[in-house]
């Protein structure tokens, strides 16, 4: 069976070095906000070519801790609305409901998976303070269109850069293209630890300043609390972890983006829509996403033939049972995708083999 994620395969390209790092904490006796947490934030600051990346516990309470942290500064208030593509993945949308803002959803462009620019002003209202861009699949979601509009209507731009670690617009680095961004360090993402982890980046010192203490139960010193906070702290095994990986990201992106590039090029089938492929290094290819009007016979086709896939996502969130306000509402683009996608097997840790045998079965359904 060649599985859709193989990351077993992928910690094992650094077993020893990932051993090596998690002794050292181990040997430490210092567990939480030490100095490895400190260590992965400037590198990753670095990597991403911001002035602060600050580690917290996850992707989703990255996205969170960056609107509480506007909402604290006042930038933000309670039924303020924000734009967010339509067939995210459900965090982007909780982060935003678990302020206690609202979530405007805009249609994506087909081509692209990423929100529609063009469909963004007909839905601001004196209420709009931000757009959450989502980078999905790894491709860059963000471009100068959106922020001559984010400009003109005084929006903050929020980066969900949850899949595209090391994606870039121009140059610059995903994390460092809007005015802050969530990641997350989940296992499966570009860049995984071997557990739950997430970071905030910005080049703004005062957003940064409030999330460092939000994340520590709103406080700067210990025991003493200028917010209400929460627990979301990166620990040292995970910091440790993540100083070892972000070493291998370019090489692992730049392995997703040739076996894409051959994917592109090899897969020809008439019943398949393949990824628009003209994104340079403005995609990571976190995920290699077809459409198939009959997803079913082609899942089972693959899975007759040994080969693993899955939906990234079957249902979008205004159909999802714990947003039932929205299932009236009609996303046809979003639900065109929804229906129809489906993701074959592209990591860093493939085979030959398995590369061809993917691109032979495609082909043969
Ligand atoms: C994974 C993911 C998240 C949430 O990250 P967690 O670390 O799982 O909380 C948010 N947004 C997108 C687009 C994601 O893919």
């Amino acid at each position: 069976m060649i599985p859709f994620l193989n990351l077993k395969g992928i910690s094992a390209l650094y077993r020893q070095e990932l051993i090596d790092a998690v002794a050292d904490v181990i040997d430490s006796g210092w567990y939480i906000l030490g100095e490895k947490v400190k260590s992965f934030e400037n590198e990753f600051s670095k990597y991403c070519g911001v002035k602060e990346a600050i580690g917290v516990g996850n992707g989703l309470d990255a996205l969170t801790l960056i609107i509480r942290a506007y909402k604290e500064m006042g930038v933000f208030r309670e039924g303020d609305e924000i734009l967010v593509p339509a067939n995210t993945y459900i965090a982007t949308i909780l982060s935003i409901t678990e302020n206690r803002l609202k979530p405007v959803l805009i249609e994506p462009d087909i081509h692209t998976y990423n929100i529609d620019a063009n469909r963004l002003e007909e839905k601001i209202t004196g209420k709009t303070k931000a757009i959450l861009v989502v980078h999905l699949y790894g491709r860059v979601g963000y471009s100068d269109e959106m922020q001559n509009i984010a400009d003109a209507h005084g929006l903050k731009i929020i980066e969900d850069s949850a899949q595209a670690h090391g994606a870039m617009y121009k140059g610059k680095k995903t994390g460092n293209l809007g005015d802050a961004g969530g990641f997350s360090f989940y296992p499966s993402k570009p860049l995984g630890a071997l557990g739950d982890a997430g970071a905030v980046t910005t080049n703004d010192v005062k957003l940064a300043e409030v999330i460092h203490a939000l994340r520590n139960y709103g406080s700067h010193k210990k025991y003493y609390n200028q917010y209400k906070g929460v627990n979301s702290r990166l620990d040292e095994l995970q910091a440790a972890v993540l100083s070892v990986k972000l070493k291998y990201l370019d090489k692992e992106n730049e392995k997703r983006r040739e076996i894409a590039k051959r994917y592109l090029h090899n897969i020809k089938n008439e019943k398949l829509i393949l990824p628009n492929g003209d994104a340079g290094e403005s995609h990571v290819w976190h995920l290699f996403v077809v459409r198939v009007k009959n997803r079913d016979a082609f899942q089972r086709h693959l899975n007759d033939n040994g080969i693993g896939s899955v939906i990234h996502y079957p249902v979008p969130p205004h159909k999802q049972e714990a947003f039932a306000e929205w299932s009236k509402d009609r996303y046809p683009i979003t639900e065109e995708i929804h229906d129809t996608v489906v993701s074959v097997p592209l990591h860093a840790a493939m085979t030959e083999d398995e590369i061809s045998k993917i691109i032979s079965t495609c082909n043969a359904s």
